[in-house]
């Protein structure tokens, strides 16, 4: 139930809006857990102020909630109200830390707002109802679209037991991802490039397909200053154990993890030389044109807690992934330059009409990112 009072109401959205910020500085470290933003208001003569912030630590361990009552120090938070982006959990996991339910009954917090329950059915409602049995008030879905997106990759694992996908394409003004004969381009501006490593160090995985790394050979890391320890770990879509073992991904394995996700008919020769250097391999069922089953390979990394994948291609990963409804989230930047010549299409026919219909794809979010052009999908159907 949200708040009757509209003046508590918009107090309300204005802190869980700080939370949302505040949760999302962990976006693509905590993995296998959300990324939950918390803050804890004490009432003062001059209207509510923040006396305590929080958000999941990297690992996914303390929670939200915790690492906020931990910051705020004993009795703090007493009498206090709790603004947190996600139901607080109610039930002990193996690791047996204290449920962010129990946590916010010991600090004396009187009032909890959040902005959506747990997504999983086995304990969505639990923790708002312990709450509400221990006599705190209790008010939800505040800002719960919000909520709903900068949670998709929790929900979706919790839901369907596969991350969320964001495929990313740079195009030509014409409309090319590459050269004639998947000759690599400089596609997107130095400001566009930039923002791209930002997006990577907020996703849990990169994964992209074969036919990209043998083309381009490239290195997928976060190249930011300071970020460089943000690095996703790289997932190849690699049917048949093609990976070079003199490539960018294999040489650098041993810094960055580079999992290689192939068919049962792969040869074990290949898997041997890959886990040799480093590489992880792993194996799924193959789908009727003897590639991998997209669907199971995604099933196979949210069982290894990933929530969050970016691919970053190529353009027939993009239409596959997009047909069997795995493209959550579709970014296509336009460089305001023509290539000129034709080359590889980098929105094929299939992504195209899918990202055209109403019923599937919402474009959210349009802009300029130097020079570039950017247009975000997101998938509702
Ligand atoms: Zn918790």
């Amino acid at each position: 139930m949200t708040e009757a009072d509209p003046a508590q109401a918009a107090i309300d959205r204005h802190f869980m809006r700080q939370a949302l910020a505040f949760g999302a500085r962990g976006q693509g470290m905590t993995w296998p857990n959300p990324c939950v933003g918390a803050l804890v208001t004490q009432e003062t003569p001059n209207g509510p102020v923040i006396v305590a912030r929080g958000h999941t630590q990297p690992g996914g361990r303390p929670h939200g909630e915790a690492n906020a009552f931990d910051r705020a120090g004993p009795s703090a938070a007493a009498g206090g109200t709790l603004y947190v982006t996600l139901e607080p959990c109610s039930h002990r996991t193996i690791r047996a830390a204290t449920p962010c339910v129990e946590r916010t009954i010991l600090a004396g917090v009187t009032r909890v707002v959040a902005a959506m329950a747990d997504p999983n059915p086995l304990f969505r409602g639990l923790g708002f109802a312990l709450l509400r049995t221990a006599g705190l008030k209790v008010t939800t879905g505040v800002l719960e679209s919000e909520a709903q997106a900068a949670h998709r990759g929790h929900v979706l694992r919790v839901t369907q037991g596969r991350p969320m996908v964001t495929f990313k394409v740079a195009r030509t003004a014409d409309g090319y991802a590459g050269g004639a004969g998947g000759s690599r381009l400089a596609v997107s501006c130095p400001a566009a490039s930039a923002w791209v490593h930002l997006q990577r160090a907020h996703h849990d995985a990169i994964m992209l397909g074969i036919g990209s790394v043998l083309a381009d050979d490239p290195l997928l890391t976060v190249r930011l200053p300071g970020m460089a320890g943000r690095s996703p770990i790289r997932v190849i879509l690699d049917s048949h154990l093609r990976l070079p073992l003199d490539g960018q991904f294999v040489r650098t394995a041993g810094e960055v993890p580079v999992w290689a996700i192939a068919t049962e008919s792969a040869p074990l020769s290949n898997e041997t030389a890959l886990v040799a250097a480093g590489v992880e391999v792993m194996r799924v069922g193959a789908a009727l044109d003897g590639h991998l089953d997209l669907t199971d390979a995604l099933r196979l990394l949210g069982a290894r807690g990933i929530t969050r994948v970016f691919s970053e291609g190529g353009p027939t990963v993009g239409e596959k992934l997009a047909q069997a409804g795995l493209a959550d989230e579709v970014i296509v930047s336009t460089s305001p330059n023509a290539l000129g010549h034709p080359g590889v299409v980098a929105v094929r026919p299939g992504l195209a009409a899918l990202l055209a219909n109403p019923d599937i794809y919402q474009r959210v979010e349009t802009g300029l990112i130097g020079h570039d052009r950017f247009e975000h999908f997101s998938r509702i159907a």
